[in-house]
């Protein structure tokens, strides 16, 4: 899949490390060869997997003469902080839209985005209507948005992640390492989609396994599939991606999307008591509560190698204080 010809902003450091779990895969029974890919070290107002995404749709805005990106998530929306930080940097205003409350005390991506001077607005509708009425409201004045769905996942944002797929080969092949498996958090979807749009265009044997955080499996394959079919129409190819095609895992969720879980609280604190790594509790404790669950019950062999894309969140964890302490 070549990408060279899409435009593309500068936002992330890349190709961001990837390092080996071995205090961690000792602490676990059974555990193949782990490894973590550090998309948490983007940078970008302290880093995550939306400024790949956002390096894709920001040159899209930039390329429609918009003046102002218009986004929307729940209060703790990683994708809402880093679009105002990648808007900031490009002297483009932000929007943000969020389904919830304005936090008090103000914590977490709520303050990032206080800070990254964002238009913060909090609304009952749906995003989709959201943002279409924050677009209108900004025409009327005379303004360019450019809006941007919830998470960024269109098929031109999910070709972030079929750079970062890129990266991983080329990671294997630099360090004669097959990958076998790759476990990342799957939400809005685009993430998966673009690593599963390099899997197929490069006949890879590696299988993505995304663990999900808020949607039941059928309707996460159709949304990745769907996701996945547009990334790779976006660099003129063209080929059908089927939810069959895509494999997910919905038993990680618990009680919904931004719900913790004990499994989840587990799996943070373990991996910062071995290796100094801090998940967060929305997308990548889940992710690691479900390779560790996945690791359980044999899914993998010994001698597999096992990639977990670390997608970042790390501010999200201030606002879950609360469920740590005790
Ligand atoms: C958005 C996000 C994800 C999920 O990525 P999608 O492309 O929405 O599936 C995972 N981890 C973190 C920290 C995120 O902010």
């Amino acid at each position: 899949m070549w990408l060279g010809n899409v435009p593309r902003v500068r936002l992330a450091h890349l190709p961001t490390p990837v390092e080996e779990l071995t205090r961690l895969r000792q602490e676990v029974e059974r555990s193949p060869r782990l490894f973590i890919k550090r998309d948490d070290a983007t940078g970008l107002a302290v880093g995550g997997n939306k400024a790949r995404k956002l390096e894709f749709l920001v040159a899209d805005a930039l390329r429609q003469g918009a003046c102002t990106l218009v986004t929307a998530g729940g209060p703790q929306s990683n994708h809402a902080r880093m679009t105002a930080a990648a808007a900031n940097r490009f002297g483009l205003n932000t929007v943000l839209v969020f389904d919830g409350e304005a936090g008090v005390p103000l914590q977490g991506n709520q303050l990032l985005d206080r800070l990254l001077g964002a238009d913060m607005r909090f609304s009952s509708l749906p995003a989709p209507e959201a943002l279409e009425e924050v677009a209108r409201e900004l025409r009327g004045q005379g303004r360019h948005p450019y809006v941007i769905p919830v998470g960024g996942s269109t098929g031109l944002g999910a070709l972030g992640y079929a750079l970062a797929m890129q990266e991983l080969v080329e990671w294997g092949r630099d360090h004669e390492t097959p990958i076998d498996h790759v476990v990342v958090a799957s939400g809005s979807g685009g993430t998966q989609a673009g690593l599963e749009a390099v899997v197929w265009s490069q006949n890879l044997p590696s299988k993505i396994i995304g663990m999900s955080v808020s949607r039941a499996e059928a309707a996460l394959a159709e949304l990745v599939s769907a996701i996945a079919t547009e990334a790779v129409r976006c660099v003129g190819l063209k080929r059908e991606f089927s939810p069959a095609d895509i494999t997910v895992r919905d038993q990680y969720v618990g009680p919904g999307y931004a719900q913790v879980t004990p499994e989840c609280l587990d799996a943070i604190e373990l991996v910062a008591q071995t290796e100094g790594i801090i998940l967060d509790p929305v997308y990548t404790g889940k992710a690691m509560a479900g390779l560790l669950g996945l690791i359980g019950e044999g899914f993998f062999e010994k001698e597999d190698n096992v990639i977990f894309i670390h997608t970042g969140g790390t501010p999200g964890l201030f606002a879950y204080a609360d469920h740590f302490t005790g």
